[in-house]
């Protein structure tokens, strides 16, 4: 009895690892979340067994539950692959997972993901270290889970690049308070939605318009100079991405 904590990536399967695609054609069960893409399930051994934990905003299933199903199949089966969107250790909870099943002696093995953190930034030509343009990315959750008011305020930095995950339903409140530490409210962002899927949109403002831009999750928001970059569209005149 091994699970395997497989990282989905953010959408189309080619992005899968060699090693997923081999662990997904190969499993008897599989206990997926909502964010996984369908190309990726078509990738699952069509005779194994799937489970549905996708999670919706609000929805019933718990944490526990799903450590509790992962548990129950894990006796049952010697082959599960816990399928999670992007890479499994970056949020979504990969390491309660990992934890829970090694608390009660189930082996498991971890596989990388192509993560969205990144991912979706670069499918619409955003470098997230351009050099010249930022020291560094910083990747945060837009829920943190302190009752912290000024979280982002301390976080923000001219230098760095900021990609916010589950920021979407905060965004105005997370535009403040980066514009109240520091950050210029003419400061490029770009909301990247459901990269490397077929409804993948990029809308780009200033972050005095964040809050007000037209977005929906899953979306991944980028803050930073670089989120005024597509190195798609300068192609063939690069010099005005390099000359800084
Ligand atoms: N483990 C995942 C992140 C899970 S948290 C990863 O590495 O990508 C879920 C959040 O990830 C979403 O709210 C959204 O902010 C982001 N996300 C996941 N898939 C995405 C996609 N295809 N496009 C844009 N954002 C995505």
């Amino acid at each position: 009895m091994t699970v395997y904590l497989v990282g989905a990536g953010p959408g189309d399967a080619d992005l899968l690892t060699l090693r997923a695609a081999r662990l997904l054609a190969e499993t008897q069960v599989v206990v997926h979340d909502r964010l996984v893409d369908p190309s990726v399930l078509s990738m699952v051994n069509p005779s194994a067994v799937r489970i549905d934990v996708g999670k919706s905003p609000g929805g019933v299933i718990s944490q526990e539950d799903i450590n509790e199903t992962l548990i129950a199949v894990a006796r049952t089966h010697t082959h599960v692959v816990r399928l999670k969107g992007g890479d499994p250790f970056v949020f979504g909870r990969g390491g309660e997972e990992a934890l829970a099943l090694r608390a009660v002696g189930v082996t498991c093995e971890v596989v990388p993901g192509v993560t969205s953190a990144f991912a979706g930034p670069l499918a619409v030509g955003i470098p997230v270290t351009h050099r010249g343009w930022s020291r560094g990315v910083t990747v945060v959750t837009g829920h943190p889970s302190s009752d912290d008011d000024n979280y982002f305020g301390r976080i923000a930095h001219r230098d760095l690049t900021l990609v916010i995950l589950m920021g979407v339903g905060r965004r105005a409140l997370i535009a403040d308070q980066l514009m109240a530490g520091g950050l210029a409210q003419s400061t490029p962002v770009a909301v990247v939605e459901q990269a490397w899927t077929s409804a993948q949109r990029v809308v780009r403002g200033r972050l005095d318009e964040l809050g007000r831009l037209n977005v929906c999750a899953p979306a991944v928001i980028v803050v930073g100079d670089v989120a005024a970059l597509d190195v798609d569209a300068v192609m063939g005149d690069a010099a005005s991405v390099h000359s800084r």
